[in-house]
């Protein structure tokens, strides 16, 4: 038995993977290839989920009686390195001659692999071509390798079909028709479960990400960065949208290291009337600021990601879960080494949202009174309606 594995993130599946498990499965006459996602560890977030992922293929090959599917690595709860998924396979069937096939860069990479000895011990590796335009230097390399690790390495003529995941999601993202290139289980399926439509989402981000780059300190950049991580763990326990938690949170201080006659123009240019309280309140004005850049700058239209922003410093009454996320978040991040943050922190972590809000709101007033400072109107609206409401 002659039986070939085809590892990949297969995000999504595509007739480019397809065509070279047939081309692999011809040219070596082999038994079966087996579809081998690659797990998705929970802190890579911008792979599509490992269900997703494996519905795709499976019923993709469903009809195909040689191409088959191991959940092998997804199911891993670590990474899994090449190494021990072939050991695995080697080990689950001893009989099989085993073949390992991989696209052109894996070849040129393969000694920064780890174990990579033990790599092509356990199987026979098949290269498949990417372009037309290597061979040479693949052939080349085929060789030192070859006889560095005394293994037998294959060039897998395949025809080429220029295509990738990347160019997919991309196309997908910018609503390109892209249904010819894939399996039509798998177009149907990314139509049903709206994959990839939130790729400008990932665009936003970096967007954002650039800007404050460039516009604001280092410390205030940290201190962004962990509100957004803790934004995305407060949402995951409340069930609130991660990635407008995330937007919310990149986008909350983005005004922050501006002028005051910066902010205040532009928040006048962004139609914000100010009271007499936001007058007064000079170290608020950052965040309208922000919600005005949100919309203006960064095309954002989600009014809720808007007044998560807009009212991050001052709260309201009557605040969204995701309004109550970032300005938690921003309070209780793990830089903020405040005493009576552990307090509001435990109880936000207890899904006692309000009460974490109503903590913080006070330590806030006690902190402006003791600086002789104005209590925004909306502070004291957010505070009593919490009160009134929260048993
Ligand atoms: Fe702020
Ligand atoms: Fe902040």
């Amino acid at each position: 038995m002659k039986k070939a594995i085809f590892g990949g993130t297969f995000d999504p599946l595509h007739i480019g993977h397809i065509n070279i498990a047939f081309e692999a499965l011809y040219l070596l006459h082999l038994d079966e290839v087996i579809f081998v996602p690659t797990g998705n560890p929970p802190h890579k977030k911008h792979i599509t989920s490992n269900y997703h992922r494996v519905n795709m293929i499976k019923g993709t090959i469903d009809k195909y009686d040689k191409l088959s599917l191991s959940t092998y690595e997804v199911e891993k709860k670590d990474k899994s390195y090449t190494y021990e998924t072939l050991e695995y396979f080697k080990n689950s069937e001893k009989d099989v001659e085993w073949y390992f096939i991989v696209g052109e860069d894996c070849l040129l990479d393969i000694e920064k692999w780890k174990n990579p000895d033990k790599v092509l011990g356990y199987a026979t590796l098949v290269v498949f071509k990417r372009t037309d335009k290597n061979n040479d230097k693949l052939k080349e390399y085929k060789e030192i390798i070859e006889k560095k690790y005394d293994t037998n390495i294959i060039l897998l003529n395949n025809k080429v079909i220029d295509i990738s995941s990347t160019f997919i999601r991309k196309s997908i993202n910018q609503n390109h028709e892209v249904s010819f290139l894939l399996p039509s289980f798998v177009m149907e399926y990314i139509k049903k479960f709206k994959l990839y439509e939130k790729g400008d989402t990932l665009i936003l981000k970096e967007k954002i990400k650039s800007l404050l780059k460039d516009t604001l300190n280092t410390d205030r950049y940290n201190h962004t960065m962990r509100v957004v991580d803790e934004a995305k763990k407060l949402a995951v326990l409340y069930g609130v949208d991660e990635e407008k938690a995330e937007i919310a949170a990149l986008t909350h201080d983005c005004a922050k290291n501006m002028s005051y006659n910066e902010l205040r123009e532009i928040c006048e240019k962004g139609n914000i009337i100010f009271t007499e309280d936001d007058f007064n309140s000079k170290p608020i004005w950052h965040a309208y600021a922000a919600a005005v850049i949100a919309k203006e700058k960064f095309n954002i239209n989600d009014e809720e990601i808007i007044n998560a922003v807009k009212y991050h410093t001052t709260g309201r009454k009557n605040m969204t879960l995701l309004e109550k996320i970032i300005y938690l978040a921003d309070y209780i991040e793990p830089g903020r080494t405040f005493e009576k943050i552990q307090e509001v922190r435990t109880l936000a972590y207890d899904k006692d949202i309000d009460e974490a809000m109503i903590k913080a709101i006070n330590n806030t007033i006690e902190f402006l009174m003791s600086k002789r400072s104005i209590i925004h109107k909306s502070t004291i609206e957010a505070r009593n309606y919490l009160i009134i409401n929260t048993k």
